[in-house]
């Protein structure tokens, strides 16, 4: 096995046993600590699941879709920008979800081999394509997020849903 993923892992271990409890509970990986882990960037407290590393704000959307919509429990057309990859895990593990993974390819990063190089102010499919789309943390990078938004309605049914997320900032420190 490879060393560093073996530390990794036993690091992983390690924290897990030290969090072992029943406070919070992941509602993606199903495991539960006394506290999430803080996340870095931005630093925020009891944010991450020390075993598949989603974030609070990965949890949310997750947590929506399966509490107030019907969308995971029926055979549905998924667009998902800048796939976080503990819901591309979740999606590929749907066999009734016909999932299309996207990302605005850079050089220096990885994407998953499926995933396809697109750009969300053109986006390459036809109007009324997809029942839900899932875009979180791409618009505040896009200079023209509002041709970027008219075409996430394109491409959305009617009734579709699009999940949305952006970082808001504290009116203070504005
Ligand atoms: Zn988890």
């Amino acid at each position: 096995m490879n060393p560093r993923y073996l530390s990794v892992k036993l690091r992983r271990m390690v924290t897990e046993m030290k969090l072992r409890g029943t406070g919070v509970t992941c509602n993606i990986c199903g495991r539960s600590y006394t506290s999430f882990l803080p996340s870095s960037h931005p630093p925020i407290p009891n944010s991450c699941c020390p075993n598949c590393f989603s974030f609070a704000r990965t949890r949310l959307p997750w947590l929506y879709l399966n509490k107030n919509t019907d969308l995971l429990t029926r055979p549905i057309k998924v667009l998902h920008f800048a796939p976080e990859i503990v819901i591309y895990k979740q999606f590929k593990n749907k066999s009734a979800v016909n999932y299309t993974p996207c990302d605005y390819f850079s050089e220096g990063y990885d994407y998953p081999e499926d995933c396809v190089n697109i750009d969300i102010t053109n986006i390459p499919f036809e109007n009324e394509s997809f029942d839900l789309i899932l875009c979180a943390h791409v618009l505040e990078h896009v200079p023209d997020d509002g041709k970027a938004m008219s075409e996430l309605y394109r491409v959305l049914k009617p009734g579709g849903a699009a999940i949305l997320q952006v970082p808001m900032a504290d009116a203070e420190e504005t």
